[in-house]
């Protein structure tokens, strides 16, 4: 049996640990609890011992986590899962967050679709860091422009960059790949401002160390709260 509350305690201190070896404020890095594939009971479980923002993938796994979970107040979700433009609405209503904005089209309709009411949905653009053609994402130079695009929709508010760089990769190239994504954020900062553009949602299960040496603001992490996924996202 694995204990959630001791897991959630465990990834703390890897933050906490991470931050002051970087000279940050722990406080300044978020951890998101990545539920996909989990039931809701193990949910419950991470949000009674603390946790509330949940990040998913699937929409209708979502929904049904989202539904069973309604009694408990506080919940963020997150949307960090591919998103098709017809399949926007669910996610404009539900969720507090998407991370894995990759088209102008996709974020329009969010915006249209976000109820009135609502505070706006907060958006990262993800970043094809790596480069490479069967990644998902965006590529580099076109993050600055779609940025742009983004930053004069009402229903949402552009936050900032997210990135799955592969894990492939030798530590040090790992690393790199976060410290462009960062750089990124800065460069787009100089084209956009709308004072919200604070956010580097990169750093999973196996590599947040490197991802708050290099800035990350929102840490993903599944596996080191939920243990292994019996079938994979990807
Ligand atoms: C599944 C997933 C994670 C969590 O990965 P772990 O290695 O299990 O921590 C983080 N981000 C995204 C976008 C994911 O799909």
């Amino acid at each position: 049996m694995i204990s959630i509350a001791e897991n959630l305690e465990k990834a703390a201190t890897r933050i906490r640990s991470a931050a002051e070896e970087a000279g940050r404020d722990p406080s300044g890095v978020q951890l998101l609890a990545v539920s996909k594939t989990k039931p809701a009971e193990l949910l419950r479980e991470a949000a009674n011992a603390g946790q509330k923002a949940f990040g998913e993938n699937y929409i209708q796994e979502a929904l049904d986590k989202i539904e069973a979970l309604s009694d408990l107040p506080g919940l963020e979700w997150h949307f960090i899962g591919p998103l098709q433009s017809n399949k926007t609405r669910p996610v404009a209503e539900h969720f507090s967050w998407v991370h894995s904005i990759d088209r102008a089209k996709v974020a329009r309709r969010l915006s249209e679709q976000r109820p009135e009411g609502m505070a706006p949905l907060n958006l990262c653009i993800q970043v094809n860091i790596d480069d490479e053609p069967t990644k998902s994402g965006v590529r580099p130079e076109e993050v600055p422009g779609l940025a742009q695009e983004l930053s004069g929709l009402e229903g949402c508010r552009l936050r900032g960059l997210m990135a799955i760089p592969d894990p492939a990769n030798p530590a040090a190239v790992q690393r790199e790949r976060f410290r462009e994504l960062a750089g990124l954020l800065a460069e787009v900062r100089r084209g956009v401002d709308n004072g919200a553009l604070d956010t580097l949602s990169m750093g999973m299960s196996g590599d947040l160390e490197a991802a708050i040496a290099e800035g990350a603001t929102i840490v993903r992490l599944g596996t080191a709260l939920f243990g292994p996924r019996d079938y994979e996202a990807q």
